[in-house]
């Protein structure tokens, strides 16, 4: 059957809806959507931003607070304890439903005025700068970090600990600048790597002790640059690399970078993975185009997805999810979501809900803590519930809610982008599909200037001692200009500070001081990190080399001399550096 076609709403591209998708529309009882996977995504990552604090006082016990919430944004801000508390409730704002006036419009004004939590985070102890870290410990400036202790200046971490720097990584200790890896312990500067022990520089290296420097490896011990060494050539080798000095770091990281473009790399990161279109796949089954999944079942076109099931168009859910559509940063234990944002706590039934936690039955709410069978806060008995969603489900598709570039929103949207809280510029839609100021502003989101910091800075990046042995503790006095000066486009801070636990780690491993502020470290991380998109591509084995002759096959494949035949789904796009195999070509060559 031919899958049915549609045009997008925002970027007018055709997409597809396949059979599959219309199985799942049709057993949630929703409409077709109107956006492509890839603006849907966008407009879900719009609603969450990672990095970017503010000082504020809480609206409640007025106590100067971190939150993530702009001063643009004028909805109160409560801290933890005091929007937890039962000194007030979400119903205390609650809304009759009004048949004359649009559903979207009542939600808009429900949203302006219920309190927010200040930090979208849950059950942590000692994260007071931590967003949208969950289940941990100790943690601080990290995104998007779960059942973690110790992990600092890094996102998409699940189960780790004594960490810094790193992207994407699950189940490791000790690692230092990790992209996109696994079940690591005590090493730095590993790419798509696994079940590695005090190793270096490595990219896709599984289940090797003491490497440097190489790629593709497999079970091994004492490599160096790719070459078999015995343990005192390789202890000797690498007792001469000062690696707790900066300026070999520097070079090596060059270096590093090379041997990426020069390595073979499979199609896609998928680890103990089955029947499954995407990238960074790990232990999953039934995956359709979709990024970051791990220990999951069933989940289309969605990113950042924890041990979740039977889900379409997620964003950072789980753990322990189930039966999720346009959902973002939602769940904790829940089930039967539909269009929600930061819900979590157990709640089931819940449709175009916003900060609710614990609650079943609830349509239209925000802030409310463990209610049932509520519309615009306001409480209804179950049968005026259930005789009153049809019809607000019914208004919201004859009222739309129409943005100024006159997309219409029905029920079966998400949250119209600009009924989000943060700029758009310290958004994860701009980390991952970045837009100029121009444009974003042309397309009617909000973006914020960078503030004016007045930070005194005491020490310049060139002054910072080239060797951690000659940092003494003094540094966790000085305010440290960034290198980048606030001159990228990165959120660049200008300034930043050590703190203690940070430059303990830093001595533990021998590593010298960054140069660079956090914000400027993570998206020089997500520079090396391939964008949430899939490309149509064509193995380039051609027989006996790469296409690009780069690389020299050292088996003979099973398509002979001539091109492999192979095409797959990619995150690798056309025009990138990196030599792309199909997985037969690259398991003759990586074993
Ligand atoms: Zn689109
Ligand atoms: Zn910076
Ligand atoms: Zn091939
Ligand atoms: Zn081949």
């Amino acid at each position: 059957m031919t899958p049915q076609t549609e045009t997008c709403q925002n970027c007018k591209q055709v997409f597809e809806i396949t059979s599959d998708d219309e199985a799942f529309y049709k057993k949630i009882d929703v409409p077709a959507p109107t956006w492509c996977p890839e603006c849907r995504l966008r407009r879900r990552q719009a609603f969450r931003s990672e990095r970017a604090l503010y000082k504020r006082e809480c609206g409640l016990c007025h106590k100067i607070i971190i939150t993530g919430y702009p001063p643009e944004m004028l909805t109160p801000v409560y801290c933890e304890k005091c929007w937890w508390s039962d000194r007030w409730g979400g119903e205390d704002f609650a809304m009759e439903y009004n048949t004359n006036v649009s559903f979207w419009d009542q939600l808009k004004e429900l949203r302006a005025k219920t309190p927010r939590l200040s930090l979208n985070t849950s059950r942590n102890d000692n994260c007071p700068y931590a967003n949208y870290t969950w289940l941990s410990k100790n943690c601080y400036l990290t995104g998007s970090t779960l059942h973690s202790e110790s992990v600092m200046y890094s996102g998409n971490v699940d189960r780790s600990s004594f960490c810094l720097d790193s992207i994407a990584i699950g189940d490791s200790q000790f690692c230092y600048e990790n992209v996109e890896s696994e079940k690591n312990y005590k090493s730095t500067f590993l790419f798509r790597s696994q079940s590695c022990i005090d190793s270096h520089f490595l990219v896709d290296c599984r289940n090797c002790k003491d490497c440097f420097m190489s790629s593709n490896l497999r079970n091994k011990e004492y490599i160096f640059e790719n070459k078999q060494l015995t343990k005192t050539e390789y202890k000797n080798l690498i007792a001469q690399y000062r690696l707790e000095k900066y300026s070999v770091q520097d070079e090596l990281r060059k270096k590093f970078e090379s041997i990426k473009k020069a390595s073979v790399w499979k199609f896609t990161n998928l680890i103990k993975t089955t029947d499954s279109i995407g990238d960074n796949i790990v232990a999953s089954k039934n995956i359709y185009r979709s990024f970051d999944v791990r220990d999951s079942e069933n989940i289309r076109y969605s990113a950042r997805v924890l041990i979740t099931k039977d889900s379409m168009d997620i964003n950072n859910v789980g753990p322990g999810c189930e039966l999720f559509y346009e959902c973002m940063n939602a769940g904790l234990n829940d089930g039967r979501y539909k269009f929600c944002v930061d819900c979590w706590d157990g709640c089931f039934d819940i449709e175009y809900c916003d900060l609710c936690m614990g609650c079943q039955n609830t349509f239209g709410c925000v802030g409310l803590k463990k209610k049932r069978y509520y519309i615009l806060n306001k409480q209804y008995t179950k049968e005026e519930y259930e005789s009153l969603i049809p019809k607000i489900v019914e208004s919201m598709s004859v009222v739309p809610y129409i943005d100024s570039e006159k997309r219409e929103y029905r029920y079966g949207e998400f949250f119209p982008m600009k009924f989000s809280p943060y700029p758009h510029n310290t958004s994860l839609s701009q980390e991952h599909f970045p837009m100029s100021k121009n444009e974003t502003i042309e397309k009617g989101y909000f973006w914020k200037d960078q503030e004016t910091r007045n930070y005194v800075i005491s020490l310049d990046t060139i002054d910072i001692p080239d060797n951690i042995k000659d940092v003494s503790d003094s540094i966790l006095k000085e305010v440290i200009g960034c290198a980048h000066v606030g001159k990228c486009n990165e959120q660049c801070t200008t300034a930043f500070k050590i703190v203690e636990e940070e430059l303990a780690f830093y001595r533990r491993m021998n590593l010298p001081l960054p140069r660079l502020c956090p914000n400027c470290r993570h998206y020089e991380r997500l520079k090396q990190r391939n964008p949430l998109k899939l490309w149509h591509r064509k193995c380039q084995c051609v027989g006996k080399t790469s296409e690009n002759g780069v690389y020299a096959n050292t088996s003979r494949h099973q398509h002979g001399d001539s091109p492999c035949p192979n095409e797959f789904e990619t995150s690798y796009s056309p025009d990138r550096p990196e030599i792309v195999y199909c997985e037969q070509c690259y398991q003759a060559e990586v074993i």
